[in-house]
């Protein structure tokens, strides 16, 4: 595949170009392999890290067998159709988006009648002996059986577990929990960060962890799904070839929410979902494909590719987001505000971006030489104009104690020798990063941390404008999508100033626990992902104080 190649190729610079550095030469050899990449064991990467006990099966939910509350609607149905769990996310003070989906071969036999409705239940209890709330959503065809429904009428900063049910059939029990109101403030608010899984690079061990971490909502960064075809290689497989058509995309949704960890960490809490760029493509910048400029893919062709890609994805996602219209933007970017504790604003650094920088990365000619005159075009954008307005007067106006920014690529500085490693970070977008970093640094706001996915490696950089640090950034690892040549990017990113941690050898996830004094962020990581069960360790926690950007390490 051209990104493994382009990668491979970039990482062996990348780590030549770091000898280099370290041994006082001037001039990167950029075709130079990196022999040195020593694998270091697990058991080694895990001697100094805190072993927890976890669960050695998934922490499934069960169907509950209790009597109904209420008559379930009959619609000829002989086998449990819930077959793809429950989810909950984008929570209000007063209500929260519940999602199932019905599955299997009887749909599409006589007995079932069409259009099936489902009743939903809302309770407080986890055993539904009194309902909250409840109503009947129709698993309409058009969408494969796909429900969302809006579950209203409920209180502010409280936790509700949910089911669905249909003939006899009831679904896995969701827990679920609605935002507090402001001037509220919830004496902690501990949320999950997750991005990347790979289904083909290792098992969700990481989901196992999630679903049995208590939280009060998981923020998912993108790369939920990966477009690719089969990859003998892997753990296990991709079905289908490289998703294009709409049926593609559905069938990789699917396949991916058939993992009985990813089930049990949607069940667990609601989730708050924006995407990166393998739900449509690897790289893709606005309406450009990546290789356009050799495959000949117009932006026309691949806006239709990317209109069924995000109609795949908001079908399985829950979210409150209207269902993709044909043509025309999808706005994604949304804020939500946790009481008077935090806000919390999630981006698309997708749909609006300008193509990445001087024909990079849809060019396989990486070199390590100083950027093209584009690259620092003042005009060229991540967010768009409208969003990168919308957040910095976000910030602005904010009165939380803390904001939190979920973005999907790497934004701290991440340059060697003034030459862009990875075009399609926020490196190769400097202007667009400088108007943000002046803007928050302006804001006089001192409390913002950014959450990033993408990349595969656990991080945390300082934000900087100037020499002034004015926000945290935490890169969060991915579930289960694996780095290349891990030790060389370590050894490589260890020169970058304004760096505190790194891991680019295991996968995981951040937990974080946020407070009116201060911020916690533990990153959980997986000590074999190739295992299901594996064992969830600590492997390093820091805390950021709310007056002051930067995060310690602990
Ligand atoms: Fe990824
Ligand atoms: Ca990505």
């Amino acid at each position: 595949m051209a990104e493994f190649d382009r990668r491979t190729f970039l990482l062996g610079s990348l780590a030549a170009a770091a000898a280099a550095c370290r041994s006082g030469k001037s001039s990167a050899p950029t075709t130079t392999s990196p022999s040195t990449a020593a694998s270091t064991t697990a058991a080694a990467a895990n001697a100094t890290a805190t072993t927890t006990n976890v669960p050695t099966t998934a922490a499934a939910p069960v169907t509950t067998t209790m009597a109904p509350s209420a008559s379930a609607p009959t619609f000829g149905f002989t086998e449990n159709p819930f077959l793809l769990g429950v989810a909950s996310g984008d929570p209000a003070t007063d209500s929260v988006i519940l999602w199932t989906k019905l599955d299997g071969a009887q749909l599409n036999q006589e007995n079932v009648k069409p259009d099936p409705k489902l009743l939903w239940e809302v309770a407080p209890d986890k055993d539904f002996a009194s309902i909250a709330a409840s109503g009947t959503a129709t698993a309409a065809r058009d969408d494969i059986f796909t429900v969302h429904v809006d579950a209203k009428g409920l209180k502010p900063g409280t936790r509700y577990w949910y089911r669905f049910r249909v003939d006899t059939f009831t679904s896995a029990v969701g827990r679920t929990q609605t935002l507090p109101a402001a001037p509220t403030a919830p004496t902690s608010f501990r949320f999950g960060v997750g991005s990347c899984q790979d289904f083909q690079n290792g098992y969700y061990a990481a989901h196992r962890d999630i679903a049995a971490s208590d939280l009060d909502a998981m923020v998912w960064l993108g790369d939920y799904i990966y477009e690719y075809g089969p990859d003998p290689s892997g753990v296990r497989q991709h079905t289908g070839g490289t998703c294009m058509t709409l049926a593609d995309y559905q069938a990789r949704y699917a396949l991916y929410r058939s993992d009985a960890n990813l089930q049990a960490a949607h069940a667990s809490c609601p989730w708050l979902v924006i995407w990166d760029d393998h739900e449509v493509e690897n790289n893709y910048a606005g309406d450009h494909s990546e290789n356009e400029a050799t495959s000949g893919v117009t932006p026309e062709a691949f806006a239709a590719r990317r209109h069924l890609a995000y109609l795949a994805w908001w079908q399985f996602m829950p979210t409150r987001l209207p269902r993709p219209e044909p043509t025309g933007d999808y706005k994604i970017y949304r804020d939500l505000q946790v009481g008077s504790l935090a806000h919390i604003f999630l981006l698309d650094g997708r749909q609006y971006r300008s193509d990445q920088a001087c024909g990079k990365p849809d060019d396989a000619n990486f070199t390590f030489e100083q950027p093209c005159a584009e690259w620092s075009d003042e005009t060229r954008t991540m967010l768009g104009a409208t969003q990168e307005r919308w957040l910095l007067d976000g910030i602005a106006a904010s009165k939380t104690t803390w904001n939190i920014i979920g973005n999907q690529v790497v934004m701290g500085d991440a340059r060697l020798n003034g030459a862009v490693l990875n075009y399609d970070q926020w490196d190769g977008y400097p202007a667009a990063r400088q108007r943000l970093l002046s803007g928050i640094s302006a804001s006089g706001k001192r409390n913002v941390v950014v959450v990033t996915g993408d990349i595969h490696l656990a991080a945390v950089t300082d934000l900087v404008d100037g020499e002034t640090i004015v926000a945290s950034e935490l890169v969060g690892t991915s579930i289960s999508s694996g780095a290349i040549l891990p030790e060389a990017i370590e050894g490589a990113v260890s020169a970058f100033p304004h760096l505190r941690y790194i891991n680019a050898r295991q996968r995981g996830w951040m937990l974080n626990e946020v407070s009116a004094s201060s911020w916690k962020a533990t990153y959980r990581v997986v000590s074999d992902v190739t295992k299901a069960d594996s064992a969830i360790v600590s492997d390093a926690v820091f805390t950021i104080a709310p007056d002051k950007p930067g995060a310690i390490r602990v």
